[in-house]
Protein backbone atom coordinates (compact mmCIF):
# COMPACT_ATOMS: atom_id res chain seq x y z
CA UNK A 1 0.00 0.00 0.00
CA UNK A 2 1.31 3.18 -0.81
CA UNK A 3 0.02 5.61 2.36
CA UNK A 4 -1.12 8.96 1.72
CA UNK A 5 1.39 9.97 4.20
CA UNK A 6 4.53 8.60 5.49
CA UNK A 7 6.33 11.04 8.45
CA UNK A 8 10.26 11.17 7.59
CA UNK A 9 11.89 11.63 11.23
CA UNK A 10 14.89 13.70 11.11
CA UNK A 11 18.24 12.80 11.93
CA UNK A 12 18.60 13.32 15.53
CA UNK A 13 15.62 12.39 16.64
CA UNK A 14 16.51 9.70 18.47
CA UNK A 15 19.41 11.38 19.80
CA UNK A 16 17.48 14.15 21.72
CA UNK A 17 14.42 12.04 22.75
CA UNK A 18 17.09 9.38 24.40
CA UNK A 19 18.60 12.81 26.15
CA UNK A 20 15.09 13.63 27.59
CA UNK A 21 15.10 10.01 29.08
CA UNK A 22 18.59 9.74 30.13
CA UNK A 23 18.13 13.13 32.28
CA UNK A 24 14.36 12.15 33.09
CA UNK A 25 13.14 15.69 32.13
CA UNK A 26 10.31 14.34 30.48
CA UNK A 27 7.21 16.88 31.22
CA UNK A 28 7.12 20.34 29.91
CA UNK A 29 9.71 22.20 31.97
CA UNK A 30 12.91 21.07 30.02
CA UNK A 31 15.59 22.87 27.91
CA UNK A 32 14.04 21.25 24.54
CA UNK A 33 10.76 23.09 24.80
CA UNK A 34 12.68 26.57 24.69
CA UNK A 35 15.31 25.15 22.42
CA UNK A 36 12.41 24.21 19.96
CA UNK A 37 10.71 28.02 20.30
CA UNK A 38 13.46 29.52 19.92
CA UNK A 39 14.22 27.60 16.36
CA UNK A 40 11.23 27.80 15.15
CA UNK A 41 10.51 31.55 16.22
CA UNK A 42 13.83 32.36 14.27
CA UNK A 43 12.88 30.52 11.35
CA UNK A 44 9.93 32.38 10.88
CA UNK A 45 11.51 35.67 11.82
CA UNK A 46 8.93 36.09 14.52
CA UNK A 47 9.36 37.07 18.29
CA UNK A 48 7.66 35.12 20.34
CA UNK A 49 6.88 31.20 19.32
CA UNK A 50 4.73 29.22 22.36
CA UNK A 51 4.61 25.57 22.05
CA UNK A 52 1.06 23.67 22.77
CA UNK A 53 -0.09 20.27 22.61
CA UNK A 54 -2.00 20.52 18.87
CA UNK A 55 -2.66 22.48 15.96
CA UNK A 56 -6.26 23.04 17.24
CA UNK A 57 -5.38 24.24 20.76
CA UNK A 58 -3.31 26.22 19.26
CA UNK A 59 -6.07 28.16 17.33
CA UNK A 60 -7.79 28.13 20.77
CA UNK A 61 -5.05 29.63 22.33
CA UNK A 62 -4.53 32.10 19.40
CA UNK A 63 -8.15 33.50 19.76
CA UNK A 64 -8.38 33.58 23.43
CA UNK A 65 -5.19 35.46 23.45
CA UNK A 66 -6.31 37.74 21.15
CA UNK A 67 -9.29 38.79 23.02
CA UNK A 68 -11.98 36.61 21.25
CA UNK A 69 -15.21 35.91 22.96
CA UNK A 70 -18.86 35.14 23.29
CA UNK A 71 -20.02 38.50 21.70
CA UNK A 72 -17.79 37.87 19.07
CA UNK A 73 -17.36 36.56 15.26
CA UNK A 74 -15.11 35.23 13.11
CA UNK A 75 -14.24 34.58 9.49
CA UNK A 76 -12.77 31.85 8.36
CA UNK A 77 -12.75 29.79 4.94
CA UNK A 78 -15.56 27.72 4.31
CA UNK A 79 -13.57 25.31 3.00
CA UNK A 80 -11.37 23.80 5.95
CA UNK A 81 -10.05 21.09 8.58
CA UNK A 82 -13.00 21.05 10.99
CA UNK A 83 -10.72 22.14 14.16
CA UNK A 84 -10.68 25.92 12.95
CA UNK A 85 -14.74 26.28 13.67
CA UNK A 86 -14.19 24.27 16.73
CA UNK A 87 -11.37 26.66 18.00
CA UNK A 88 -13.79 29.53 17.58
CA UNK A 89 -17.06 27.69 19.08
CA UNK A 90 -14.58 27.00 21.94
CA UNK A 91 -13.97 30.51 22.94
CA UNK A 92 -18.04 31.00 22.44
CA UNK A 93 -17.61 33.21 19.58
CA UNK A 94 -19.41 32.50 16.34
CA UNK A 95 -17.61 31.16 12.77
CA UNK A 96 -18.76 33.22 9.65
CA UNK A 97 -17.53 30.76 6.89
CA UNK A 98 -17.11 32.67 3.45
CA UNK A 99 -16.24 30.82 -0.03
CA UNK A 100 -12.77 30.07 -1.00
CA UNK A 101 -11.07 31.33 -4.38
CA UNK A 102 -11.31 28.84 -6.84
CA UNK A 103 -7.43 28.31 -7.59
CA UNK A 104 -5.33 28.38 -4.72
CA UNK A 105 -8.85 26.69 -2.39
CA UNK A 106 -7.84 29.72 0.18
CA UNK A 107 -10.67 32.22 1.30
CA UNK A 108 -11.48 34.45 -1.19
CA UNK A 109 -10.74 38.59 0.12
CA UNK A 110 -13.45 39.34 -2.54
CA UNK A 111 -16.16 37.01 -1.02
CA UNK A 112 -15.17 38.79 2.29
CA UNK A 113 -15.91 41.94 0.95
CA UNK A 114 -19.29 40.46 -0.84
CA UNK A 115 -20.54 39.43 2.84
CA UNK A 116 -19.33 42.78 4.49
CA UNK A 117 -21.44 44.44 2.15
CA UNK A 118 -24.18 42.69 1.81
CA UNK A 119 -24.73 41.28 5.28
CA UNK A 120 -22.94 43.34 8.03
CA UNK A 121 -23.53 46.95 9.03
CA UNK A 122 -20.06 49.13 9.85
CA UNK A 123 -20.27 51.69 13.17
CA UNK A 124 -17.07 54.01 12.53
CA UNK A 125 -17.30 55.02 15.72
CA UNK A 126 -17.39 52.13 17.85
CA UNK A 127 -15.23 50.29 15.15
CA UNK A 128 -17.75 47.86 14.98
CA UNK A 129 -18.57 45.52 11.91
CA UNK A 130 -21.99 43.73 13.05
CA UNK A 131 -23.13 40.90 11.30
CA UNK A 132 -26.63 42.10 11.10
CA UNK A 133 -28.07 37.67 11.15
CA UNK A 134 -26.06 37.18 14.61
CA UNK A 135 -25.53 40.80 16.10
CA UNK A 136 -22.03 39.71 16.72
CA UNK A 137 -19.34 42.30 15.73
CA UNK A 138 -16.75 40.64 13.30
CA UNK A 139 -13.26 40.75 15.14
CA UNK A 140 -11.20 38.48 13.22
CA UNK A 141 -10.24 37.06 9.60
CA UNK A 142 -8.58 33.86 10.44
CA UNK A 143 -6.97 32.36 6.76
CA UNK A 144 -6.28 29.22 6.76
CA UNK A 145 -3.10 28.20 4.54
CA UNK A 146 -4.66 25.02 2.57
CA UNK A 147 -3.05 22.57 1.43
CA UNK A 148 0.42 24.49 1.55
CA UNK A 149 -0.32 27.43 -0.47
CA UNK A 150 -0.25 30.81 0.97
CA UNK A 151 -3.21 32.76 1.26
CA UNK A 152 -3.74 36.14 -0.14
CA UNK A 153 -2.34 38.08 2.61
CA UNK A 154 -2.04 41.45 0.80
CA UNK A 155 -5.91 41.49 0.24
CA UNK A 156 -6.82 40.24 3.63
CA UNK A 157 -4.63 42.75 5.29
CA UNK A 158 -6.35 45.80 3.63
CA UNK A 159 -9.97 44.64 4.70
CA UNK A 160 -8.67 43.81 7.98
CA UNK A 161 -6.98 47.74 8.37
CA UNK A 162 -10.42 49.22 6.69
CA UNK A 163 -12.80 47.61 9.38
CA UNK A 164 -10.34 46.91 11.86
CA UNK A 165 -9.75 43.19 12.16
CA UNK A 166 -7.57 41.04 13.55
CA UNK A 167 -5.88 38.66 11.51
CA UNK A 168 -5.17 35.20 13.12
CA UNK A 169 -3.39 33.20 10.25
CA UNK A 170 -4.32 28.81 10.48
CA UNK A 171 -0.53 27.70 8.61
CA UNK A 172 -0.93 24.00 9.96
CA UNK A 173 -0.48 22.80 6.74
CA UNK A 174 2.00 25.19 5.15
CA UNK A 175 5.41 25.43 7.36
CA UNK A 176 8.10 27.22 4.99
CA UNK A 177 5.23 28.82 2.31
CA UNK A 178 5.70 32.41 1.68
CA UNK A 179 4.41 35.65 0.59
CA UNK A 180 6.69 37.48 -1.36
CA UNK A 181 6.49 41.61 -1.18
CA UNK A 182 5.92 43.22 -4.31
CA UNK A 183 6.17 40.09 -6.52
CA UNK A 184 10.47 40.16 -5.10
CA UNK A 185 11.27 37.22 -4.40
CA UNK A 186 13.77 38.22 -2.26
CA UNK A 187 11.22 40.02 0.20
CA UNK A 188 9.46 37.03 1.78
CA UNK A 189 7.11 36.67 4.28
CA UNK A 190 6.47 33.61 6.10
CA UNK A 191 2.75 31.89 6.20
CA UNK A 192 1.90 32.01 10.20
CA UNK A 193 4.36 35.22 10.77
CA UNK A 194 2.26 37.96 8.70
CA UNK A 195 -0.82 38.26 10.28
CA UNK A 196 -1.05 39.30 14.26
CA UNK A 197 -1.09 35.59 15.24
CA UNK A 198 -0.36 32.50 13.63
CA UNK A 199 -0.97 28.40 14.44
CA UNK A 200 1.27 25.57 13.73
CA UNK A 201 0.23 22.01 14.27
CA UNK A 202 3.04 19.24 14.56
CA UNK A 203 0.65 16.27 13.63
CA UNK A 204 2.31 13.24 12.38
CA UNK A 205 1.30 14.05 8.51
CA UNK A 206 2.51 17.77 8.79
CA UNK A 207 5.78 19.43 7.32
CA UNK A 208 7.37 19.44 10.88
CA UNK A 209 6.14 17.13 13.68
CA UNK A 210 6.45 16.23 17.27
CA UNK A 211 3.70 13.28 17.07
CA UNK A 212 0.86 16.18 18.38
CA UNK A 213 2.31 19.30 18.77
CA UNK A 214 1.55 22.81 17.94
CA UNK A 215 2.78 26.53 17.85
CA UNK A 216 1.27 30.01 18.27
CA UNK A 217 3.60 33.12 16.58
CA UNK A 218 3.51 36.76 17.59
CA UNK A 219 5.48 39.62 17.17
CA UNK A 220 2.98 40.67 20.14
CA UNK A 221 4.14 40.76 23.86
CA UNK A 222 1.15 41.17 24.82
CA UNK A 223 -0.75 38.14 23.18
CA UNK A 224 2.53 36.30 23.58
CA UNK A 225 2.19 36.78 27.30
CA UNK A 226 -1.47 36.19 27.27
CA UNK A 227 -0.74 33.15 25.38
CA UNK A 228 1.97 31.66 27.63
CA UNK A 229 -0.59 32.33 30.74
CA UNK A 230 -3.74 30.79 29.16
CA UNK A 231 -1.52 27.41 28.13
CA UNK A 232 -0.17 26.70 31.83
CA UNK A 233 -3.86 27.05 33.88
CA UNK A 234 -2.89 31.01 34.64
CA UNK A 235 -0.90 31.21 37.47
CA UNK A 236 -1.31 34.36 38.87
CA UNK A 237 2.18 35.99 38.60
CA UNK A 238 2.40 37.19 41.94
CA UNK A 239 1.31 33.87 43.35
CA UNK A 240 1.51 30.93 42.38
CA UNK A 241 -1.51 28.91 43.05
CA UNK A 242 -3.96 31.96 42.63
CA UNK A 243 -5.78 32.58 39.35
CA UNK A 244 -7.75 35.25 38.49
CA UNK A 245 -8.50 33.45 34.73
CA UNK A 246 -10.18 30.47 33.37
CA UNK A 247 -7.02 29.06 31.54
CA UNK A 248 -6.19 25.58 30.08
CA UNK A 249 -3.40 22.94 30.25
CA UNK A 250 -2.04 23.12 26.63
CA UNK A 251 1.66 22.40 27.68
CA UNK A 252 3.82 20.28 25.30
CA UNK A 253 6.03 18.03 26.54
CA UNK A 254 9.69 18.11 26.40
CA UNK A 255 9.98 14.97 24.55
CA UNK A 256 7.88 16.07 21.72
CA UNK A 257 10.03 19.19 22.02
CA UNK A 258 13.06 16.79 21.51
CA UNK A 259 11.82 15.29 18.05
CA UNK A 260 10.88 19.23 16.90
CA UNK A 261 13.88 20.14 17.63
CA UNK A 262 15.59 17.90 15.18
CA UNK A 263 12.90 18.13 12.92
CA UNK A 264 13.73 21.91 12.88
CA UNK A 265 17.68 21.18 11.60
CA UNK A 266 15.64 19.05 8.78
CA UNK A 267 12.94 21.95 7.80
CA UNK A 268 14.69 23.01 4.44
CA UNK A 269 15.07 19.99 3.59
CA UNK A 270 11.67 18.82 4.25
CA UNK A 271 10.30 21.73 2.11
CA UNK A 272 12.30 20.96 -0.72
CA UNK A 273 11.29 17.51 -0.70
CA UNK A 274 7.45 18.70 -0.98
CA UNK A 275 8.53 21.25 -3.65
CA UNK A 276 10.22 18.64 -5.81
CA UNK A 277 7.70 15.82 -5.49
CA UNK A 278 4.57 18.40 -6.68
CA UNK A 279 7.35 18.95 -9.72
CA UNK A 280 7.45 15.48 -10.51
CA UNK A 281 3.72 14.91 -9.66
CA UNK A 282 2.71 17.81 -11.93
CA UNK A 283 5.08 16.73 -14.58
CA UNK A 284 4.05 13.48 -15.30
CA UNK A 285 0.29 14.30 -14.34
CA UNK A 286 0.25 17.78 -16.84
CA UNK A 287 -1.02 15.99 -20.19
CA UNK A 288 -4.12 14.21 -18.60
CA UNK A 289 -7.56 15.29 -20.07
CA UNK A 290 -10.16 16.45 -16.74
CA UNK A 291 -7.20 17.03 -13.91
CA UNK A 292 -6.38 20.00 -12.32
CA UNK A 293 -3.34 20.19 -10.78
CA UNK A 294 -1.92 22.71 -8.23
CA UNK A 295 -1.06 26.42 -8.74
CA UNK A 296 1.57 28.38 -7.47
CA UNK A 297 0.72 32.15 -7.74
CA UNK A 298 3.42 34.59 -8.98
CA UNK A 299 3.51 36.06 -5.67
CA UNK A 300 3.64 32.56 -3.49
CA UNK A 301 6.03 30.26 -2.29
CA UNK A 302 3.75 27.37 -1.83
CA UNK A 303 5.14 23.92 0.07
CA UNK A 304 2.76 21.28 -1.40
CA UNK A 305 1.58 19.91 1.71
CA UNK A 306 -0.61 17.71 0.14
CA UNK A 307 -0.78 17.23 -3.81
CA UNK A 308 -4.16 18.55 -4.38
CA UNK A 309 -5.95 17.65 -7.54
CA UNK A 310 -9.35 18.23 -9.27
CA UNK A 311 -11.45 15.37 -11.33
CA UNK A 312 -13.39 16.90 -13.41
CA UNK A 313 -16.30 15.45 -16.01
CA UNK A 314 -14.37 15.26 -18.53
CA UNK A 315 -11.61 12.76 -16.79
CA UNK A 316 -14.29 10.25 -17.73
CA UNK A 317 -14.92 8.97 -13.93
CA UNK A 318 -16.07 10.73 -10.90
CA UNK A 319 -13.75 11.70 -8.14
CA UNK A 320 -15.08 9.07 -6.06
CA UNK A 321 -14.51 6.22 -8.92
CA UNK A 322 -10.81 7.76 -8.85
CA UNK A 323 -10.74 6.88 -5.56
CA UNK A 324 -11.78 3.59 -5.21
CA UNK A 325 -9.70 2.34 -8.32
CA UNK A 326 -7.01 3.37 -6.80
CA UNK A 327 -7.56 1.73 -3.84
CA UNK A 328 -8.21 -1.13 -5.49
CA UNK A 329 -4.47 -0.56 -7.03
CA UNK A 330 -3.33 -0.06 -3.02
CA UNK A 331 -2.98 3.52 -3.29
CA UNK A 332 -4.43 5.45 -0.66
CA UNK A 333 -5.99 9.20 -1.44
CA UNK A 334 -7.96 11.71 0.89
CA UNK A 335 -11.14 13.18 -0.29
CA UNK A 336 -11.14 17.65 -0.07
CA UNK A 337 -13.04 18.79 3.55
CA UNK A 338 -16.67 18.78 3.65
CA UNK A 339 -17.57 22.44 3.92
CA UNK A 340 -18.46 24.11 7.09
CA UNK A 341 -21.93 25.30 5.70
CA UNK A 342 -22.25 21.37 5.48
CA UNK A 343 -21.76 20.21 8.56
CA UNK A 344 -24.01 18.88 11.26
CA UNK A 345 -22.61 20.02 14.02
CA UNK A 346 -23.13 23.72 13.54
CA UNK A 347 -26.86 23.15 13.54
CA UNK A 348 -26.37 22.14 17.26
CA UNK A 349 -24.79 25.54 18.37
CA UNK A 350 -25.75 28.39 15.85
CA UNK A 351 -27.12 28.93 12.33
CA UNK A 352 -24.98 29.96 9.68
CA UNK A 353 -26.00 33.29 7.99
CA UNK A 354 -27.48 32.36 4.27
CA UNK A 355 -25.21 32.88 1.85
CA UNK A 356 -24.04 30.76 -1.27
CA UNK A 357 -20.55 28.73 -1.21
CA UNK A 358 -20.66 27.50 -5.13
CA UNK A 359 -16.45 27.05 -4.90
CA UNK A 360 -16.15 25.21 -1.76
CA UNK A 361 -19.20 23.04 -2.65
CA UNK A 362 -17.67 22.16 -6.20
CA UNK A 363 -14.22 21.82 -4.47
CA UNK A 364 -15.17 19.23 -2.21
CA UNK A 365 -16.81 17.33 -4.84
CA UNK A 366 -14.01 17.13 -7.24
CA UNK A 367 -10.80 17.55 -4.62
CA UNK A 368 -8.66 14.57 -3.23
CA UNK A 369 -4.94 14.38 -2.49
CA UNK A 370 -2.38 11.84 -3.62
CA UNK A 371 -0.04 9.96 -1.77
CA UNK A 372 2.60 13.28 -0.63
CA UNK A 373 4.48 11.56 2.23
CA UNK A 374 7.87 12.97 3.34
CA UNK A 375 9.58 9.32 3.11
CA UNK A 376 7.38 9.15 -0.59
CA UNK A 377 9.95 7.82 -3.41
CA UNK A 378 10.12 8.67 -6.93
CA UNK A 379 9.31 5.49 -8.05
CA UNK A 380 6.29 5.29 -6.11
CA UNK A 381 5.17 8.83 -7.71
CA UNK A 382 5.72 7.14 -10.87
CA UNK A 383 3.87 4.43 -9.48
CA UNK A 384 1.12 6.55 -8.69
CA UNK A 385 0.32 8.54 -12.12
CA UNK A 386 0.86 5.64 -13.80
CA UNK A 387 -2.57 4.04 -12.02
CA UNK A 388 -4.14 7.46 -12.56
CA UNK A 389 -3.48 6.99 -16.58
CA UNK A 390 -4.36 2.99 -16.30
CA UNK A 391 -7.79 3.64 -14.84
CA UNK A 392 -8.35 6.48 -17.22
CA UNK A 393 -7.64 4.37 -20.12
CA UNK A 394 -9.76 1.11 -18.78
CA UNK A 395 -12.71 3.30 -18.92
CA UNK A 396 -12.75 4.78 -22.32
C1 LIG B 1 -4.03 19.61 11.08
C2 LIG B 1 -4.77 20.89 11.05
C3 LIG B 1 -5.26 21.50 12.22
C4 LIG B 1 -5.29 20.82 13.55
O1 LIG B 1 -4.10 20.39 14.01
P1 LIG B 1 -4.03 19.19 15.10
O2 LIG B 1 -2.62 19.23 15.51
O3 LIG B 1 -4.43 17.94 14.38
O4 LIG B 1 -4.97 19.54 16.20
C5 LIG B 1 -5.84 22.74 12.11
N1 LIG B 1 -5.98 23.35 10.93
C6 LIG B 1 -5.55 22.79 9.79
C7 LIG B 1 -5.72 23.53 8.51
C8 LIG B 1 -4.95 21.53 9.80
O5 LIG B 1 -4.55 20.96 8.67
Amino acid sequence: MIPVNQPLLAKNTQKYVSQCIETGWISSAGEFIQRFEHDFSRFLNVKHAITTTSGTTALHLALLSSGIGPDDAVFIPDLTMIAVPYAVLYTGASPVPVDVDPETYNIDPRKIREFINSHCRYDPKHKALIDNHTHKTIRAILPVHLYGHPCDMDSIQAIADEYGLLVIEDAAEAHGAMVFKEGDKEKGMYAGAIGDVGCFSFYANKIITTGEGGMVVTNSDETAAKARLYKDLAHSPEKRFLHTDLAFNYRMTNLQAAVGTAQMEDIDKFISIKRSMAKTYSLLLQDIQGLTLPTEKEWARSVYWMYAILVHEDFGLSRDEVMSDLKEKNIDTRSFFVPVHRQPVFQKFQEITPHSFPESTQLSQKGLYLPSGLALTSSQIQEVCQAIKDIQKNYE
